[in-house]
């Protein structure tokens, strides 16, 4: 296991798109478990391949309560969605400002997993917002490009909101 540096804004490799994953193999598992270290580490909500530059379409998150929900996402895509709610959120990759985010209330996700089942999960609340941030990192879209106008602004202090 190794923990990966995250890459912070501006770097470049943020607003690019990631390309679907076509092999499961052992560099895709090892890639997950240092991503989980990682996003465990910087006490993130979730992490997508792309902040460790890996241009890759998966993320990881873990909205669980006790952190004890690990959950890997590859090739997601949204398939249904409602609902609209503004809130504050930040970024493992622009660390020290949050932004007001209109997202949608809640998700349906479909991707697969390490053993290349494909699987679909409801979300609403904030594992909803925390799917569609790391989706957005995955078609290079940061949370500040679509903050409410005005709203980003920097934070002494982690508030403990979203961030992934
Ligand atoms: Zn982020």
């Amino acid at each position: 296991m190794a923990l990966l540096p995250i890459l912070k804004y501006p770097h470049p490799l943020l607003e690019q798109a990631s390309t679907a994953i076509a092999a499961w193999d052992e560099h895709l598992k090892a890639l997950v478990t240092d991503m989980f270290e990682t996003m465990y580490r910087a006490k993130g909500l979730g992490l997508a391949a792309i902040q460790v530059a890996v241009p890759l379409r998966v993320f990881v998150a873990d909205v669980g309560r006790e952190r004890r929900q690990p959950q890997v996402f590859i090739n997601p895509r949204i398939v249904k969605q409602s609902g609209q709610i503004d809130s504050v959120e930040g970024c493992l990759s622009y660390p020290g400002f949050e932004g007001l985010v209109r997202r949608s209330a809640r998700v349906r996700v479909e991707a697969w997993d390490l053993e290349h089942k494909k699987f679909s999960v409801n979300a609403s609340a904030l594992g909803a917002r925390v799917m569609q941030h790391e989706i957005d990192h995955l078609d290079g879209i940061l949370f500040m490009r679509k903050a409410v106008p005005g709203t980003v602004q920097a934070v002494e202090k982690k508030s403990g909101n979203a961030a992934g």
